[in-house]
């Protein structure tokens, strides 16, 4: 029997088009594929020979839990299985993938990681900006919303660091977070939210801190979907009027000026 081992794949934000080619091979290798639900399911056309489990662990919704895929994962890999666990945009970005590295390693199965787009830099090149234009900032911050304790991060601290924030599960959340934050920073700080980052779906909204939670919510804009802050966003391709927010809909790069569909007065 084959030795079995587990790979952790980024699926990136969702188009096929910005897997690794890495990753199409791996999937090509696939015995079982476990899929997370920000993954696009297309990506089981890539994996033909293998058997497709959705394991859904989306914030707020019916979701597996961690213990029973960790396990599956486990169950699978020991009877000789290449198991390839996707995970939407980057695998080591959020989502886990420490707690099952450390359950992979404690129960002796062999893991790889293949690494691909984090949503940060899909929003990014969506928006055509640089998270790190060192006119503006220091460097970027990848940052969630919302942890594990159910406690906030030290936005004072980070608000301090002179860094592009780019921050993961914060829609939800978006009213306090930005109040937070404009106790450390000054309300005309450019924001920008971007929805379905890198897909077909794709929406992005740039304003200002002040305007950010008012404008995400009269945008409908909702999970998934990524808060960026700081002067960097300045430089968006889409820029924000200077009393009003610009949204556009539409896919990435490219085709950013010409479809706007709303602009909130
Ligand atoms: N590993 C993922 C992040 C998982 S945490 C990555 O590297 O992108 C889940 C959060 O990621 C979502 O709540 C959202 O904030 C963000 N996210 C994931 N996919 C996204 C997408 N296509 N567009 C915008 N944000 C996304």
């Amino acid at each position: 029997m084959k030795n079995g081992k587990v790979t952790l794949l980024s699926a990136g934000p969702g188009a096929l088009d910005l897997l690794t080619l890495r990753a199409a091979r791996v999937l090509g290798e696939a015995d079982v594929l476990l899929v997370d639900d920000l993954a696009n399911p297309e990506i089981a056309t890539l994996a033909p020979q293998a058997r497709v489990i959705a394991v859904g662990k989306r914030g707020g919704c019916r979701s597996t839990p961690q213990a029973f895929i960790e396990r599956l994962m486990c169950r699978f890999a020991r009877a000789g299985a290449h198991v390839v666990r996707v995970k939407g945009g980057d695998a080591l970005m959020f989502g886990r993938a420490g707690e099952e590295m450390s359950a992979l390693r404690s129960a002796g199965v062999p893991v790889e990681i293949v690494n691909g787009v984090s949503a940060a830099f899909a929003a990014a090149a969506g928006l055509g900006m640089s998270l790190t234009h060192r006119d503006h900032c220091a460097g970027v911050t990848f940052v969630t919303a919302h942890r594990q304790d159910g406690s906030a991060p030290n936005w004072a601290a980070l608000a301090a660091t002179g860094t592009t924030l780019a921050i993961y599960m914060g829609v939800n959340r978006v009213e306090a977070l930005a109040e937070t934050l404009m106790a450390h920073l000054d309300a005309t700080t450019p924001a920008a939210a971007v929805q379905w980052a890198g897909t077909q779906q794709e929406r992005r909204l740039v304003t200002s801190l002040g305007r950010l939670a008012a404008d995400v919510r009269a945008g409908a804009f909702a999970s998934p979907a990524i808060l960026l802050v700081g002067g960097a966003v300045s430089e968006a391709a889409l820029t924000a009027p200077p009393q009003a927010s610009g949204i556009v809909t539409g896919h990435a790069s490219g085709d950013i000026a010409p479809d706007v569909i709303a602009q909130a007065a």
